[in-house]
């Protein structure tokens, strides 16, 4: 039987296995086996053999951390996300992959992608970037919060010496995103914030080399390095997971507050951002607090950010709760299109009408979308054809 880290190396090798073939045939034949109805990491294959080109590092490497400040008695303060850990020497803050040592606050994480893989952008989900476009998309161990419904947890609440991988340098992403013929590198399926150096310098590296770089976050980010990673990025989608404290506090370990000031400094920095809720029964699906969120993206981050309502499924620690009703994100969306959203789709119901794109002005249907395809896109220089209504987005 093999453990649960020989599964993960497994893992990882038979993804980069796929991603190199993937990149190989380059095209919609090799993007269709990436198509799920989540930003889930690869499933974990049972008896997968590792790529003999791929030899793992048994000892982590570590780099330099960015946003940290020492302390008195050689601790460090953290300042990557809300949390601000104070770390004494030898230690590691709640994420797990940012260690004291010596003083010195290090990551361990940067360059080691423990999943890789080549997704259409619309699972991220981004519905207004790039339409039917592939991102390489990657991720770290470790994450700033512990949610009870995770997809992702197998990587996320990981150390990184459980998961033992290969380096992948900004640079190898890049030449491995341009190989594939992806426009997009996605930094996703765990937590960026916790892998920011890795993010910034890979998004460096992309730039040059013509590609774009967007993030897929919880909004944990403190102020500074958003600031940063602000100006090399081309896209930030964060996940407003409930409209209460309380259900921050409690199902995630984590705090709404600095997501919200994530949200206001985006909108500030004007970088194209959208806006994901997971809608789960009893959790966050009342009607006052979907009016509640709503509000806050019209009037705070712009009535024009497109909002996603996706389907929960029990996962992880969340396994006695049902899906979604699909009655509840169509009531949803009907709130928030009320509210004046009008880009508020409905997500996970592949096929349904609210996965498209309309126009405002003549109620037009712009981007046609079945499951996480884009099947049909009408627009024409980033207008509605018909009316001629410009519509907010990434285009080119
Ligand atoms: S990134 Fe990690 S170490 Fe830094 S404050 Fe957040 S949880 Fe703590």
């Amino acid at each position: 039987m093999p453990t649960r880290r020989e599964l993960l190396v497994s893992a990882l090798a038979a993804a980069a296995a796929a991603t190199a073939a993937a990149a190989a045939a380059t095209g919609p034949l090799a993007l269709a086996v990436a198509l799920q109805n989540e930003d889930r990491a690869p499933a974990l294959p049972k008896g997968a053999v590792p790529s003999p080109g791929l030899a793992v590092e048994p000892v982590q490497p570590v780099q330099p951390a960015r946003w940290w400040s020492p302390l008195p008695g050689r601790e460090v303060a953290c300042g990557l996300c809300f949390r601000g850990c104070q770390i004494p020497e030898g230690e590691r803050g709640e994420c797990g992959v940012r260690e004291n040592r010596g003083g010195q606050l290090k990551t361990l994480v940067h360059s080691r992608p423990v999943a890789l893989n080549l997704d259409p952008i619309e699972k991220k989900p981004f519905f207004h970037l790039l339409p039917g476009a592939s991102a390489l998309s990657l991720g770290t161990a470790g994450c700033s919060f512990h949610c009870r419904w995770c997809q992702n947890w197998e990587i996320s609440q990981s150390r990184p010496e459980e998961i033992p991988v290969p380096t992948r340098t900004p640079e190898e992403i890049a030449a491995l995103a341009l190989k594939s013929g992806a426009p997009l590198v996605a930094c996703t399926y765990s937590e960026p914030t916790v892998f920011a150096e890795y993010v910034l310098d890979l998004a460096v590296a992309a730039r040059k080399a013509g590609i774009k770089t967007v993030v897929v976050s919880n909004g944990s980010i403190r102020e500074e390095p958003l600031r940063e990673l602000c100006q090399v990025l081309t896209a930030y989608k964060v996940d407003l997971k409930a409209f209460s404290e309380k259900t921050y506090r409690v199902m995630c370990g984590g705090e709404l507050k600095p997501v919200l000031d994530t949200l206001r400094r985006l909108a500030k920095a004007r970088l194209w951002t959208e806006v994901v809720t997971l809608v789960i029964p009893t959790v966050n699906d009342s009607d006052a607090e979907i009016r509640s969120l709503a509000r806050f993206v019209r009037d705070e981050v712009g009535r024009e950010t497109p909002l996603h309502f996706t389907r929960f499924h029990p996962t992880y620690r969340l396994t006695n709760l049902p899906p979604t009703p699909v009655a509840t994100l169509e009531r949803a969306r009907e709130i928030a299109l009320a509210e004046g959203l009008p880009f508020t789709y409905v997500g996970n119901v592949p096929g349904h009408p609210g996965e498209s794109t309309y126009c405002p002005g003549c109620k037009a249907r712009l981007i046609h979308r079945v499951g996480m395809a884009t099947v049909a896109n009408r627009l024409r220089k980033g207008a509605c054809p018909d009316c001629g209504r410009a519509i907010p987005g990434v285009w080119s």
